[in-house]
């Protein structure tokens, strides 16, 4: 398969490039040339399959033509050592639960799939380690430091700002220690990605090492959350209820609903999509005016979405041919304040027993009020609400269980390497290594 970029000035790229750079040339983010649509026969008995069995076929389709088949069903079995279950919540609203992963959030399925299949990639060059460089706020470093925990040939550096990271998210890329070293930056987020930028740069870092992004546009992140969304669909179809299925998605950067679209162009029978969005509203604005203009991201409780420009807009204005009409008849949005992410959470938890995060509570709500009578609703739980613990406890007046994967990160001994936000010191680090 090749890659084109959707900025269209960077040359073709075949997986094994797409996957190491992350990033085309022109800043574009690379889409698949083709998207091969699934047999019928394949969704004739798609409840019959296991979650394994169906993510397999879903990644054939993708990656098939460019990973040797023993070797890419390994990679899909290895990365779904845990499911992402359909719960109902109430009548004719579900939740598809993407927290069951080593770090409790969706982000584990698609860092998970990148670090093996970037391990396949680098199989024969075997005495030259890849070095991955991720700047992160808080949740994508812990998703990618456990998904390249343990992973051969790999070592993963971690940036983050001293002090600024929770500690709950903190412990999750500290404490790993094997081939996962954090790094402590005094400074803010951006520092920390102005140190990744300037260190990909450099000309004589990358002689002496062989550095690499994980960043969330990577295909190879964002393409294998599509099984989930299979998965979902198989389980619904079990129960019957999959007819007229409507599939919300709560989004910041648009990856995870991007790769459910993907899945819809594939085949996959979901009637419509929402995006849920907190206050940051730049897609919903978008979908009512048909001008895209991306603003300076507000701070909300469900902070994963906080995002003011989402990148991968670039890739669903591409898949429908920059046509706002197909855009907006296929996806609607909903926007909710803080407040009413709370009153949400509070309704639910009292009415339903379920406890939302900040992040599916946007989900939730968007499917109470948008979902029409003949419809069903499935909307993802993007976290576990202990990994907000307490906003969570605050809203909904309880004592919410720290699920024992989470707890033992927060036992673990913090290991980290204390750095200023200076590039020379940055660089002459990574040159002792
Ligand atoms: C990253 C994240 C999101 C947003 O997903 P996108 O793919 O960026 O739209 C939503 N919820 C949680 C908990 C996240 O970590």
């Amino acid at each position: 398969m090749k890659y084109y970029s959707t900025n269209g000035k960077a040359p073709i790229a075949d997986l094994h490039k797409a996957v190491v750079k992350g990033l085309a040339e022109d800043r574009g983010l690379y889409m698949p040339e083709r998207i091969k649509k699934l047999p019928k026969e394949f969704f004739d008995t798609i409840e019959t399959k296991s979650f394994q069995e169906i993510a397999h076929t879903v990644a054939d389709a993708f990656f098939g033509e460019d990973v040797e088949a023993d070797a890419l069903k390994k990679i899909v079995y290895d990365t779904l050592s845990f499911d992402c279950p359909v719960v109902k919540v109430k009548d004719n609203i579900y939740t598809l639960e993407l927290f069951h992963g080593p770090t409790l959030a969706f982000k584990d399925v698609g860092a998970r799939f990148m670090a093996r299949l970037l391990q396949y990639f680098i199989r024969n060059t075997q005495n030259k380690q890849v070095n991955v460089l991720v700047a992160t706020s808080g949740d994508t470093g812990s998703a990618v430091a456990n998904g390249f925990l343990g992973v051969e040939g790999i070592h993963v550096y971690v940036l983050y700002p001293k002090g600024k990271v929770s500690k709950i998210q903190e412990s999750q890329f500290t404490t790993l220690g094997k081939n996962i070293t954090a790094v402590e930056v005094d400074g803010v987020f951006d520092d920390c990605q102005a140190l990744v930028k300037s260190a990909f740069m450099d000309e004589e870092l990358n002689h002496h090492m062989k550095l690499t992004s994980a960043n969330s546009i990577n295909v190879a992140r964002f393409l294998p959350q599509a099984f989930y969304y299979f998965n979902a669909y198989a389980r619904m179809k079990a129960l019957g209820k999959a007819d007229n299925l409507v599939m919300c998605v709560p989004s910041g950067n648009f990856g995870n609903i991007c790769s459910a679209l993907f899945g819809h162009e594939m085949g996959l029978p979901i009637k419509r999509f929402i995006a849920a969005n907190n206050a940051n509203d730049i897609f919903y604005k978008y979908l009512q005016t048909g001008k895209y203009e991306p603003k300076a991201s507000v701070q909300t409780l469900a902070n994963a979405m906080d995002v003011g420009d989402p990148s991968n807009f670039a890739r669903i204005y591409d898949l429908y041919g920059k046509s706002h009409e197909r855009i907006s008849s296929l996806i609607s949005g909903a926007t909710y304040s803080d407040e009413q992410i709370r009153e949400t959470m509070r309704q639910c938890y009292a009415e339903t027993g379920y406890t939302l995060d900040p992040h599916g509570a946007c989900g939730y709500r968007a499917l109470q009020e948008g979902l029409k009578d003949n419809e069903v609703g499935v909307f993802c739980e993007t976290a576990h609400p202990a990994k907000f613990k307490e906003t969570v406890d605050n809203i909904i007046g309880g004592d919410i269980q720290i699920p024992e994967r989470l707890a033992a990160f927060m036992r673990g001994k913090k290991q980290s390497v204390e750095m200023t936000k200076n590039f020379d010191d940055f660089k002459a680090f990574l040159m002792s290594r």
